[in-house]
């Protein structure tokens, strides 16, 4: 019930003064940041943001003038050398099944990253709960947590559902032997990861407008990968996006969404396919949840003077 003016008067007067607490001259720092896990509910479905951690992306890997991307980010009051980006993932729990989408970096990449198993653990979850997992895309910060940090199967019991065009890609041995060499590792990484799946059959191919699970809408959208495909969750009349790698920096891609990222396999295809997403979603007014948008990184686009703007999610203490 919304607090009225005479509700809120009345609820005041029944508090009663609390008598003086002693103060603590000390204690110890904690250091570290409370678990990253957010929850939030799409009809019946309950998504869970799994943080990985964050990674210090250089703006110098975004097209476009440099000295507009710094004035950007530091309106943004974010530094210009170096961006927090954080790297997230999504656990949904449908009342009938656990379907991770996405499995952050394991400990393929920076020690600030790969907490996402720790944080999954702190959710309540037992990785080998999951019954399926789905993939945006194949980029390390997405396959790589299909391994444990030993190189183990991460989910036991799990199905890996994936784009067919992005499986052939990163698990072509050829594509990988033409690839600039700054690019093999991502080739390398994404064929360990998932092979173990696929040498036990537990790799489901999916297509753009596939039901990959009831309520699981796949939707190419491709350019950052060959066949990066984002997820439209429905469930009881409520949707959500999860839009995956449409957006890598949200200080710059909003206002200015040509600005492409050295890692798109496509650039100007990235490019079209971001504008044409947020054309959707802002006519859609659908939210959207961001694999690179700052933690939880759920929201809504709008369209503003000069590009779009990014309207995060408040904060809800209940679901
Ligand atoms: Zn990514």
């Amino acid at each position: 019930m919304p607090i009225t003016r005479r509700a809120f008067a009345f609820a005041a007067l029944g508090g009663t003064l609390l008598p003086a607490l002693p103060t603590f001259a000390k204690a110890p720092f904690t250091g570290t940041q409370a678990a990253g896990v957010y929850r939030h509910k799409v009809g019946a479905f309950e998504v869970t943001v799994l943080s990985d951690g964050w990674l210090a992306l250089d703006p110098k890997i975004f097209t476009g003038d440099p000295e507009g991307a710094a004035k950007l980010l530091d309106s943004a009051f974010l530094p210009t050398n170096a961006v927090a980006t954080s790297v997230n993932e999504w656990l949904v729990n449908t009342g009938d099944r656990l379907v991770l989408v996405d499995t952050g970096t394991s400990n393929v990449y920076a020690p600030t990253l790969g907490r996402m198993a720790t944080n999954l653990t702190a959710a309540g979850v037992d990785p080998s709960a999951i019954d399926a997992v789905i993939l945006t895309h194949m980029h390390p910060d997405h396959v790589a947590g299909l391994l444990t940090t030993d190189k183990k199967v991460a989910f036991p019991n799990a199905t890996v559902h994936v784009n067919d065009v992005d499986y052939k890609f990163w698990t072509s041995t050829e594509i990988a032997a033409k690839a600039p060499d700054e690019a093999k590792p991502f080739f390398d990484i994404a064929r360990g990861a998932i092979k173990p799946y696929a040498d036990a059959s537990k790799v489901m191919m999916l297509k753009d407008g596939d039901e990959v699970l009831p309520g699981f809408t796949a939707l190419l959208a491709p350019g950052h990968t060959v066949g990066h495909t984002m997820l439209r969750l429905s469930s009881k009349g409520s949707d959500l996006l999860i839009w995956g790698d449409i957006v890598h920096n949200a200080a710059l891609q909003f206002p200015e969404p040509d600005r492409a990222l050295a890692f798109d396999t496509d650039l100007p295809m990235a490019v079209t396919t971001r504008k044409r997403v947020f054309d959707m979603v802002v006519a859609d007014k659908v939210m959207i949840a961001g694999a690179h948008l700052p933690f939880p990184g759920l929201g809504h686009v709008a369209k503003a003077s000069a590009g779009y703007a990014y309207i995060p999610t408040p904060w809800g203490a209940d679901l």
